[in-house]
């Protein structure tokens, strides 16, 4: 059996044992190699659900409903269940995710210990601030029940990276709606100039929004893209019809199908996709999932894998580092893909080493070229450093101990929440 990865393949490690759980009460194995780490889905980039000695535990067997409150829209379920079918249980009750990132096939435990976030922040923070409580099973035997106001072990465990123990269940206060629908409207604009007023007029009508970059445009159309943006829909007399369409990536290609050539046409054509100033109705699969209709679209980067480049750069500093960090990226001709700008709110954040908190967040894809690769990141690293800014654990393989460290002041502090028995390759990486 192959070892379980993290979704951009990179870094290939195998523990020295996987064990999957089954059972929230029967408490963690006592005779397996240490350290130990859970693995949701492994949709993380990069090594915070990876170990490379020890045994990752793997928690999709998890996945049972404990309680559905569905006057009140309060959820109690197994950490392993994915969000897909949290969803599948509740949007039919008329209840969604608070804060969904863009894919429904993380674990409800991978979206509490990364402290995801979602197209909503500005209104809505991140994924913790609507998880009323949790248990986490430590080490010594113990079951805590955390919850937001307890003497610090809440906040550790939210955002923790898998560090503080097992999360063996979640309480989730979810959103009403009406229906699965939603009114959403997407503006073109012709450069990063154009997008910050654009971005902010949205931020205030909308409560989700996110922008498109295409990352290979210069000179005057630097920075230019789509601005989407959505609400759940309002009671409908009628509502269309709505099938999934899944493809899949069947096979790895021996090397990255992203290169200049393709990016070039796929970003021309994407930037000119047709837009809906005025507003149409979409339903939330593609508005909220896109990638998620092609299976092992992880496969298109070739068997090397690839890097995803994820920073927040505080408000004062946003314009200037953002477009320097276009302006890195075009100049050696390594755009992205995916090239994803948000804004994210105010709200404090619910854990010591959430990465969500005031700013403006790029998310950059590349294909894993080796030293080129590392040196374009090493010049990303200095502009977001030089601009207070941090990077996103969730989506990281490589990022230098010093950025961790400055972008997460508390991270002496979180250590001594860690289970002595509980570690990841992040982990090791990144801290003394
Ligand atoms: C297409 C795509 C789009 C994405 N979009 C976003 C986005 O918009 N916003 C965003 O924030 N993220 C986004 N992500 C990242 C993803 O949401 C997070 O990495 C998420 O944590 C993955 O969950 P997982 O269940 O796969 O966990 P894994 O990747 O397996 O693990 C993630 C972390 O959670 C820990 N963990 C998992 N289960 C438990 C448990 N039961 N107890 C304790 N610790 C646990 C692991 O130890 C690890 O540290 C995206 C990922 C993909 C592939």
């Amino acid at each position: 059996m192959n070892a379980p990865g993290s979704w951009n393949r990179l870094p290939r490690v195998t523990p020295d044992a996987t064990h999957a759980l089954t059972q929230r009460h029967a408490g963690l194995p006592a005779r397996l190699p240490r350290p130990l780490l859970a693995h949701g889905n492994g949709r993380s980039y990069g090594d915070v659900c990876l170990t490379e000695r020890g045994t990752l535990l793997l928690t999709r067997g998890l996945d049972r409903f404990i309680e559905f409150d569905a006057e009140r829209g309060l959820l109690r379920c197994e950490a392993g269940t994915t969000l897909a079918e949290v969803l599948a249980l509740t949007v039919p009750c008329g209840w969604f995710l608070p804060c969904t990132p863009g894919t429904r096939l993380a674990t409800v435990g991978g979206a509490v210990a990364n402290d995801v976030h979602g197209k909503n922040h500005h209104v809505a923070g991140s994924f913790g601030h609507h998880v009323h409580a949790l248990t986490l099973a430590r080490s010594d035997g113990s079951v805590l029940h955390c919850r937001p106001d307890d003497d610090g072990w809440f906040a550790a465990t939210v955002g923790g990276l898998g560090l503080t123990g097992l999360i063996l269940e979640v309480q989730l206060a979810l959103l009403p709606i009406h229906n699965p629908w939603l009114h959403t409207a997407s503006w073109r604009f012709g450069n990063l100039d154009a997008f910050w007023p654009l971005s902010r007029q949205a931020e205030a009508d909308w409560p989700y929004t996110v922008a498109w970059i295409d990352c290979l445009a210069r000179g005057r159309a630097r920075g230019r893209g789509l601005l989407m943006a959505g609400r759940h829909a309002a009671p409908q007399p009628r509502l269309p019809q709505f099938h999934e369409r899944r493809r899949r990536i069947p096979f790895d290609p021996p090397f990255s199908l992203v290169n200049g050539l393709s990016l070039r046409a796929f970003n021309a054509l994407y930037y000119r996709q047709p837009t809906h100033p005025g507003g149409t109705l979409g339903h939330y699969v593609p508005f909220f999932y896109p990638l998620d209709a092609i299976q092992r679209w992880n496969r298109i980067y070739g068997r090397r894998g690839f890097y995803q480049y994820q920073c927040v750069i505080p408000p004062e500093s946003a314009e200037d580092a953002i477009a320097a960090l276009l302006d890195a990226v075009a100049r050696r001709g390594d755009g992205s893909f995916l090239a994803v700008l948000k804004t994210l709110g105010h709200a404090p954040a619910p854990g010591m080493l959430s990465f969500c908190r005031p700013g403006t967040t790029l998310a950059l894809d590349f294909p894993n070229r080796g030293r080129d690769t590392q040196r374009l990141l090493a010049d990303l690293d200095a502009i977001v450093s030089a601009a207070g800014g941090a990077l996103y654990p969730a989506k990281d393989a490589r990022m230098p101990a010093h950025l961790f460290q400055s972008g997460f002041p508390e991270w002496e502090a979180f250590s001594r929440f860690i289970d002595p028995d509980f570690s990841s390759r992040f982990w090791q990486r990144v801290t003394p």
